[in-house]
């Protein structure tokens, strides 16, 4: 045979291959997350040979899509960060009230937070009770308002006001510490209602020994100074009251139900002496781009986010200390690896470019992708849109999808569209005071003034699908079991797939790029 029809032959053979079936895309992203939750990659911890193992993972399969490479080393964009441990046994906790010692248990009572910055090695500093600890002056409520928080240690609860937006509340959830810091408060104690408590104090202990982590670079950490932070176990936080005139049991029931909350001084002081270890780390980000088609466009880029990290390996919980992550979050990292195998299938050409962008850190408060959203690896003003994937939680059926943000943009109404288009509905998210919105690396997007949206399998609050979660949350969340031994729906997760595949290309392919809602309180980050 001559050489030149059977070239012929082989691309015409080449050019009609079919793009994959749903069930063979199904296969192909399990057998990513089975990859990539595997043992051998154990719990991808940031800056463990495991995390890079699962890096080196992504780039060849990018490399096997045909994405370019769009980190600063490759695909490669390395962070470095300083890592904190605090260890328990060399340090120690106790309330002062009149001469009185009462010794705190660490970590049967008090956790000291990691992350955020640097721990004072020392402090013995009063504790002032500010209520949700909340500072949303556009809503009419400043918790710290008119209150001397100088040299003082604040202490909050868990929960907010009704009548403010989900949103609002995670914002200044997220940003208490830096305002506390920047207002010369000595530090934050964290309480949670018995009603709010998403993890159990004894799985926070489990994972107390693990490291914190902060920008190696001062410049880029929120709070900059030396700041006490810690969580207060809710069975221990009735005697931070006594003496107070108040009771845990009366301030929790108020909480619970979103009441105002009385702001007063707490009787005892708190004194700690906090044993650390610190070193350096560097782990990177994975980044990748698909070239956009149109002309003026293409030099502008929508970009797709998931994380990486995951939880490592800690104290075994039923004989397993290996964190696998597999929908926290394996299966968001394979998820954009299926959109962007599908898109290459089709031979889509989207106007804008896309940028696939596997963040580093985000376990450690969303650090890789708040690295990138400082300094991407493209102009700044080029990133139009985020789309970020973190535990879309495929483990019912998909009926309908949630987007974090689609109040707060055009974005929403565009997901919504899309959602119409292929029989799924969008439902607001059934947990506000979750914090879903800022608590994934959407929120390192948004800060920079980047309309997002991160997506969840939809349920109402009331629907069966609400005791599944609760459910998962309660068992697998952040534990050993959220590994490959657990029922996933495939082929729904696919479909989720599609969903944003399609919105990220209709907003690749709109001649404006998304903007804000008026009303949005995330509008003030636009710039
Ligand atoms: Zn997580």
């Amino acid at each position: 045979m001559r050489l030149a029809p059977f070239l012929a032959l082989l691309l015409a053979a080449w050019a009609t291959t079919p793009p994959p079936t749903a069930a063979e895309r199904a296969e192909r992203w399990w057998a990513d997350v089975s990859t990539l939750a595997a043992d051998d990659m154990e719990g991808r911890l940031t800056g463990t040979p495991g995390y890079q193992r699962a890096a080196d993972y992504v780039v060849t399969q990018l490399e096997e899509i045909g994405l370019e490479p769009a980190g600063t080393d490759g695909f490669f964009q390395p962070v470095a960060f300083e890592e904190q441990f605090v260890d328990a046994a060399g340090s120690s906790a106790a309330l002062v009230s009149a001469g009185r010692e009462t010794p705190l248990a660490i970590p049967g009572d008090i956790i000291i937070g990691r992350g955020d910055g640097r721990r004072p090695e020392r402090i013995e500093a009063p504790l002032v009770f500010v209520g949700y600890g909340l500072h949303m002056p556009e809503a009419g409520h400043d918790d710290f308002a008119g209150i001397d928080l100088s040299g003082k240690i604040a202490v909050v609860i868990s929960g907010g006001p009704a009548d403010v937006s989900g949103a609002l509340k995670a914002h200044a959830r997220r940003d208490r510490a830096r305002l506390l810091s920047e207002r010369g408060a000595a530090g934050l104690l964290s309480l949670t209602t018995a009603k709010a408590v998403e993890v159990p104090w004894a799985r926070s202990m489990a994972q107390a020994g693990q490291s914190g982590m902060y920008f190696a670079d001062p410049a880029l950490r929120d709070v900059k100074t030396e700041f006490f932070n810690a969580s207060f176990n809710t069975e221990s936080s009735e005697k931070l009251f006594t003496g107070s005139g108040r009771t845990f049991a009366e301030i929790s029931a108020l909480a619970d139900a979103s009441r105002p909350l009385p702001r007063f001084d707490l009787k005892p002081a708190l004194r700690a002496s906090v044993a650390m270890r610190h070193r350096p780390v560097t782990s990177s980000n994975v980044v990748a781009r698909l070239p956009g088609s149109d002309r003026r466009l293409r030099s502008e880029h929508v970009v797709f986010s998931a994380h990486l990290d995951h939880l490592g390996t800690s104290t075994p919980i039923n004989g397993d200390g290996l964190y696998n992550g597999a929908m926290d979050n394996a299966a968001g990292v394979a998820g954009l690896l299926d959109i962007a195998r599908s898109y290459k299938a089709r031979r889509l050409k989207p106007r804008r470019s896309m940028l696939f962008v596997f963040v580093t850190a985000e376990e450690k408060g969303l650090l890789g992708s708040r690295y990138f959203a400082l300094r991407p690896t493209v102009p700044k003003s080029s990133i139009v849109a985020n789309m970020n994937f973190d535990m879309a939680l495929p483990i019912f059926p998909l009926k309908s999808v949630t987007a974090l943000g689609s109040e707060e943009s055009s974005l929403g109404a565009t997901a919504a569209a899309v959602g119409q288009s292929m029989g799924l509905p969008l439902v607001p998210d059934p947990f506000p005071d979750r914090n879903a919105f800022v608590r994934s690396d959407q929120y390192s997007f948004i800060r920079e003034g980047v309309p997002a949206l991160a997506f969840k399998f939809g349920f109402g609050k009331d629907d069966p699908e609400a005791e599944v979660e609760r459910q998962w949350r309660s068992t697998r969340y952040h534990a050993p079991s959220d590994d490959l031994a657990q029922p996933v729906a495939r082929a729904d997760a696919i479909r989720l797939h599609d969903f944003v595949g399609e919105l990220a290309l209709r907003v690749a392919n709109a001649p404006e790029r998304p903007t804000w809602s008026g009303q949005s309180f995330f509008r003030r980050f636009a710039r």
